[in-house]
């Protein structure tokens, strides 16, 4: 099986120990699962690896756009991490849920004034400023407020981590931050250190998601920490934060090799000492925002099979009751996942498409699935790996209500957010 919290008990998919088609039948499907202790597990194994590598005043901020819901912000909260927000709604969201605005980190390329007073209203702790103009409006909103914010200031290192072109994030002609290469950054923190309103604490990047290549996080500490002293040497300024971003990738495929991310930390740790000690430079404090890493391995969705399709000398179709509305992310860039029939299992295979029910050719969960060949109307089948950037990208496309997510626990089960119902589709139309 694809992860240790999977497993098949005779012929029925388990997951964190529940019997899936149970589930399925009780609560309806398409239905997202949650493994709560998955969720817990990966802060801590984030945590101990931060204290052990980087010491005790770094933190680990879960990237919450990866999944964002009320129930996701008090774990996070419970478990003692940061979190990331990219927009006034989920800094509501996690407001909502008791999450201290203080441990916020609010990004975003294209802040509106809104965003900006609303975040500097309710305190949220620290601002990644992507751009001058970002930077003009906060200084105003923060002095308009009378406060001092707190900032990072968000760099391009000029880094290619080798993943997918729409998740690349960091390289110098990206839509994200101010680039190392071309000066800019230099001339973006000489701006914002001389603004009366903004605190500079440090500087950020982010070189893009499902990074599995070993070096990427090194490289980038090699550029911002030369960064960091080049500043201090000439602006006479020493940024005291350093934030690496999010990226590291997680398993999907049963081909593809598990990543042992504590390690990964400890060697880039190791590289931030080394650079720190050539430059001079004294050691930053350390911030890292994984999503995808805390939640992916977490999440299940479960669908029912409306239709199998079998086109003699062409391809064999699956067409389950959701798709593209619960999971874009075949459709948006290729992600490829594990699927399992949740009740058969063994016997003859076939390879089928997996596709959803919306009016689209392209809405395809995933092409060239192994699936028992008398797979059929009414079963049940399992996606696997479906707890990042699932629930936070479905949309009503077709006016397909939302899936609720079923949290997993030791004990049993409970929603954390509810099905959407018909009249939830029609609550906004006048
Ligand atoms: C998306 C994002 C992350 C999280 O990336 P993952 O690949 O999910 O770990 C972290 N930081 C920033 C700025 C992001 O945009």
């Amino acid at each position: 099986m694809l992860s240790d919290n999977i497993g098949r008990e005779g012929s029925r998919l388990t997951f964190a120990g529940h019997d899936v088609t149970a589930l399925a039948e009780t609560y309806g499907t398409p239905l997202y699962l949650m493994d709560e202790g998955r969720i817990r597990r990966n802060c801590r194994m984030y945590l101990q690896a931060f204290r052990s590598s980087f010491g005790g005043d770094s933190l680990p901020l879960y990237a919450s756009k990866a999944a964002s819901f009320k129930q996701m912000y008090r774990i996070m909260a419970q478990e003692g991490m940061g979190v990331d927000t990219v927009s006034s709604g989920e800094i509501f969201t996690a407001l909502s849920a008791g999450f201290p605005p203080e441990r916020m980190v609010f990004h975003g390329n294209a802040k509106t004034d809104s965003d900006i007073r609303y975040a500097v209203s309710v305190g949220v702790g620290v601002f990644v400023v992507d751009n001058e103009e970002e930077l003009l409006a906060l200084n105003r909103e923060a002095g308009q407020q009378g406060i001092k914010q707190k900032v990072l200031l968000r760099i391009t290192p000029g880094i290619d981590p080798h993943t997918y072109d729409a998740v690349n994030t960091g390289m110098v002609d990206s839509k994200f931050g101010v680039a190392v290469e071309t000066g800019q950054a230099k001339a973006f923190v000489a701006q914002a250190i001389g603004l009366e309103n903004l605190l500079v604490r440090g500087v950020h990047c982010h070189v893009g998601s499902q990074v599995f290549e070993e070096d990427v996080f090194q490289r980038t500490v090699d550029i911002m920490v030369r960064f960091m002293a080049q500043i201090r040497d000439e602006l006479g300024y020493t940024l005291r934060e350093l934030n690496l971003g999010g990226g590291y990738g997680t398993r999907y495929l049963e081909s593809e090799k598990e990543q042992d991310i504590p390690a990964r930390i400890a060697e880039v740790a190791q590289r931030l000492r080394e650079q720190c000690e050539k430059h001079a430079f004294p050691l930053p404090r350390v911030l890292m925002e994984p999503g995808r890493s805390i939640v992916a391995d977490a999440g299940m969705t479960l669908y029912t099979v409306s239709s199998v399709k079998r086109i003699p000398g062409y391809k064999s179709y699956v067409a389950v009751d959701g798709g593209m509305t619960d999971n874009p992310r075949y459709a948006l860039y290729g992600s490829r996942y594990t699927v399992y029939h949740a009740e058969k299992d063994g016997g003859t295979e076939a390879v089928f498409d997996l596709v959803g029910r919306c009016c689209e050719s392209g809405d395809i969960i995933q092409p060239e699935v192994h699936l028992p060949e008398n797979t059929c109307r009414g079963d049940h089948i399992a996606v696997c790996t479906t707890g990042a950037y699932n629930y936070s990208m479905a949309s009503n496309y077709n006016r397909i209500p939302r899936p609720p997510v079923l949290m997993l626990t030791g004990e049993g089960e409970y929603l954390a957010v509810k099905r959407e119902s018909l009249e939830d589709l029609c609550a906004f139309d006048l």
